[in-house]
């Protein structure tokens, strides 16, 4: 049986998002005040993921060793809340490398295709970057721009916060029913 996701960007989004040279001296992820209780709200029925760009790794600007740290130091912060992230897709690389997993580049989703039967019409990308609401509308995900989204590429929705995404989500399948 094909399941429903909620994709999930991370950086400005879930936590604070720095100029990149300032992510050098981040010590732990700065999650916003609305992002857990807005997680916990998701219906059960949505498997959650985390789909990432860290070109400062392959910038050396933090190493792998510090995004993991941080991002496992997050991920245990939402569990402890009761909030389970099934996986987090991450491209590494430089910006300057042609890789096919950079968002707007579809390679993370692909990867997630080989081992989850996602059924992309039923799910939803929520991120506040241009890459973020063109991969969503690239695959067929309906796509919610949150924050400080200004691009020209139309999501589904905008939102001010994940909380508001997720009421969203929810109010949008109330009243469909
Ligand atoms: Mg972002
Ligand atoms: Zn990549």
């Amino acid at each position: 049986m094909s399941i429903s996701a909620i994709f999930l960007d991370r950086d400005g989004t879930l936590v604070a998002d720095y100029p990149d040279d300032d992510w050098a001296k981040v010590t732990s992820l700065d999650i916003f005040s609305d992002t857990v209780p807005a997680l916990q709200n998701i219906p059960s029925r949505y498997t959650l993921f985390i789909v990432t760009n860290q070109y400062l790794i392959g910038e050396n600007i933090i190493s792998y060793d510090t995004f993991s740290k941080l991002h496992k130091d997050f991920i245990a912060q939402l569990k402890q809340a009761n909030v389970k992230i099934e996986q987090t897709y991450f491209c590494p690389h430089a910006r300057d490398i042609d890789c096919q997993c950079h968002k707007p580049s579809i390679g993370m989703i692909e990867q997630c295709l080989l081992n989850y039967d996602v059924d992309l019409s039923k799910s939803y990308f929520i991120g506040d970057s241009e890459s973020d609401i063109t991969l969503a509308n690239t695959i067929g995900c309906q796509s919610i721009a949150v924050r400080d989204y200004q691009a020209d590429v139309v999501p589904t929705h905008y939102a001010d916060n994940v909380e508001l995404a997720i009421s969203y989500i929810i109010n949008g399948e109330s009243s469909d029913a």
